[in-house]
This record gives structure tokens, C-alpha cells and sequence, in this order.
């Protein structure tokens, strides 16, 4: 029997960090995470997160539409099926987000909830979430270090994501010709056997620089050159772009809604797509998305670069697809991230074992997060 929903929780951390997270766009001086606890009425609790980088000022409000729009619709109600409240749900809000002008706020708070919900039938029904999204292959996920820092810090950070078992890099670059080469000729030069490096624009580029700078990129064999250009502009300047790059190129961070991650598909400017569970889809709209993005013949690799419960979260999903994908992994230091997933994930030779137990195979410490809790939204049934 499905027990009903008694309690949904919000927990806002925000953790000071000492070197910024530098991007084409701005820079992170502080890291945040908008955790979801979900419990029911046999006191098993789900795990969710709501993506919520940029800015970061805005986590407390995602966490506040999470509690104000979707918790209500949780409460009481002995939930067994997610995707079908996810749909049901996502109807109801898109009026709310159309008329409040930020449809994607709420989307990312349904996907935080919808992680939550999945996370919360795993273990009801004992299995790790991988195998509840219908995952097969319990081999270890090849993973990759992520936000690594432009000009010398690049080499520094692949040096030190290599030492803690990272074989592939990605690097944000976006800072003028210049400095983007200056920035990876010597990572390149210390490359070793079977490395690989990706870099990350952040929509950095307009068309005429993006079709310029991915033939001076040619001189580097990128395992793929992602979003060169903002995420809504025409498909033409994609395909433009895309013809003049020996690379692949990657997006989907910034995309919303399965429709466009069909449209993406069906116009065959990206190699590798990136949705971001915590961002839009949660698990029931990401798991169809990305099993079309495989069918396609592209790689599915999760966007990510937030707290602990998301990090898994995309891990289990990826899992579950396969494919040839690879997990994005933030190689920067952050608490919130950290303190959930070291207990389970350790990197080696470019992988991660998968973590055993039902769900995402941890919960949160929250004794250990609490000094860097800020806000915490609580209703109960
Ligand atoms: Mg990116």
C-alpha cells in the first residue's frame, strides 16, 4: 500500500567559498543548494533538489514556490506514480509561470519535487533509484571534472582533478582568443594517454565570433565545444556554427520543455545534450528526453553543478539510460555538494561506482549542513 505525503520541507544552504567559480557570464562567489524532503505517513522520507546557481539570491524564492505552489498538491495524496503527477502538475503551473514571467522557476521547483517523489518510491520500494528509473547495467559511470577555471588556474585544477581520479576536463572559456588559447595550449601539452577536454562558453559568443572561434579550436582535439552561443538563438546560426567546428557541440542546460529538446534533436546541430534534472523535467520528463537523445545517436550527459542530492540524482539517471554519456561532476569545493555525495561516490580512473541502498543510496546529513542553513519552509498534512 502507498502511504500518503505528511510533510514537505525546504532547506536553503548557502556556503561562502574562497575562489570564485569564473564563467563567460559572471562569476559564483558563494555556493547555494534548495534541498526537497518529502515524507510519508511510514516516515519514509524522499530527497529532491531545486536548481538554483544563477543568481543565487533566488534560491530562497524557489524554495518559497516550491512550499506555496507544489507542496499543497502533495499533501495528503499517497503518490505511486511521479510521472503522472509531474504532468498533472506541470499543466497546472504553466499558466502561474507564464503570467509571473519566470516560467523556469517553477519548472526547476516541480523538478526538485518530482526528484523528491522518485526518490521516495525507490526506497518505499527498496531499490536504488537507478533501477527504479528501469536501469539494467550496474557498471561503474564515467564522469567528468567540470568548472574548471580560465588562464593558469586551468592547468592547476586539471592537475588536481587528474590526482583525485578525473580523466576527463572541462573548461570555461569565452574570454577572447587570446586568453581562451593561452588558457588551454599547456593543458593540452600535459595531456596524457586517453584524456579528454571539453570547453564551456556559458552563451558567451554572438555568431560571427562562435564561427570564428571554433576553427581556431580545431587545433585542439576537444571531445566537444559547448554552448557557443546563447541558448535561444535561430537554429541557423547553430547550424552555421556547428558546420564550421571540428568539435561536437553541446547544449541543453538552458533548454525547457521536451518539445525543445525534440526540436534540438530533429535539427542535428548538437552531438552531445545536457537537460538538467533540477532545472526542468525532474525525473519523469528527463528519462523520456533522454532516452530519445541516445536513440538519436547522441550522447546524453546530465548537466550539473549544484548540491549533493542533484549530483545523485543525475548519476542514478544516467545510469539508467546509459549510452555514451559521461556525468558532469563540479570539480570546485563545495560543501553542499560534498558533504552528500563523498560518503558514497569516490572517483577512480574516470568513474564511480554506483552507490548501493535503496534511492539515491544516502540522505543528507543535515546536523552536518546546518550551519550553513539559512531558510527552511516546512507543511505538514
Ligand atoms: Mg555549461
Amino acid at each position: 500500500m502507498t502511504e500518503h505525503i505528511v510533510r514537505a520541507e525546504a532547506f536553503v544552504c548557502r556556503a561562502p567559498i574562497a575562489v570564485p567559480v569564473v564563467n563567460a557570464f559572471g562569476a559564483m562567489a558563494e555556493r547555494v543548494a534548495v534541498f526537497l524532503r518529502l515524507t510519508d505517513a511510514a516516515g519514509v522520507s524522499g530527497w529532491g533538489e531545486i536548481w538554483s546557481n544563477f543568481p543565487t539570491l533566488g534560491a530562497e524564492h524557489r524554495a518559497r514556490l516550491f512550499d506555496a505552489f507544489i507542496a499543497p498538491r502533495l499533501l495528503g495524496r499517497a503518490i505511486a506514480d511521479p510521472a503522472g503527477f509531474w504532468a498533472e502538475t506541470d499543466r497546472a503551473l504553466h499558466l502561474w509561470g507564464l503570467q509571473a514571467g519566470e516560467p523556469g522557476a517553477f519548472a526547476a521547483a516541480l523538478a526538485g519535487a518530482d526528484l523528491a517523489l522518485h526518490d521516495l518510491c525507490a526506497r518505499r520500494a527498496r531499490l536504488p533509484l537507478w533501477r527504479w528509473f528501469g536501469g539494467a547495467d550496474d557498471a561503474p559511470v564515467p564522469v567528468y571534472a567540470s568548472g574548471l577555471n580560465p588562464d593558469a588556474q586551468a592547468l592547476a585544477q586539471v592537475e588536481q582533478a587528474r590526482a583525485a581520479g578525473h580523466r576527463a576536463f572541462k573548461i570555461k572559456i569565452g574570454f577572447g582568443e587570446t586568453r581562451d588559447l593561452a588558457t588551454l595550449r599547456p593543458v593540452f601539452a600535459g595531456l596524457r594517454a586517453g584524456e579528454r577536454v571539453m570547453v564551456d562558453i556559458n552563451q558567451g559568443w554572438a555568431l560571427r565570433t562562435a564561427a570564428q572561434m571554433v576553427q581556431r579550436l580545431a587545433e585542439f582535439p576537444l571531445d566537444w565545444i559547448e554552448e557557443p552561443l546563447a541558448a535561444d538563438r535561430p537554429a541557423w546560426e547553430w547550424a552555421q556554427v556547428a558546420g564550421a567546428s571540428a568539435a561536437p557541440l553541446a547544449a541543453g542546460e538552458n533548454l525547457r520543455g521536451t518539445l525543445e529538446f525534440h526540436q534540438a534533436l530533429a535539427q542535428c546541430h548538437l552531438g552531445v545534450v545536457q537537460p538538467d534534472c533540477c532545472k526542468w523535467g525532474g525525473a519523469s520528463a528527463t528519462l523520456p528526453v533522454a532516452r530519445a537523445i541516445t536513440a538519436s545517436g547522441r550522447r546524453y550527459c546530465p548537466h550539473f553543478l549544484g548540491g549533493g542530492v542533484g549530483q545523485l540524482a543525475s548519476l542514478h539517471l544516467l545510469a539508467a539510460v546509459r549510452g555514451e554519456g559521461l556525468l558532469e561532476m563540479d570539480a570546485n569545493p563545495n560543501p553542499l555538494r560534498s558533504l552528500v555525495i563523498d560518503p558514497v561516490l569516490r572517483v577512480a580512473e574516470g568513474q564511480v561506482a554506483l552507490p548501493e541502498g535503496p534511492g539515491l543510496g544516502t540522505e543528507p546529513d543535515l546536523a552536518a549542513l546546518e550551519r550553513f542553513l539559512v531558510l527552511r519552509t516546512c507543511r505538514d498534512a
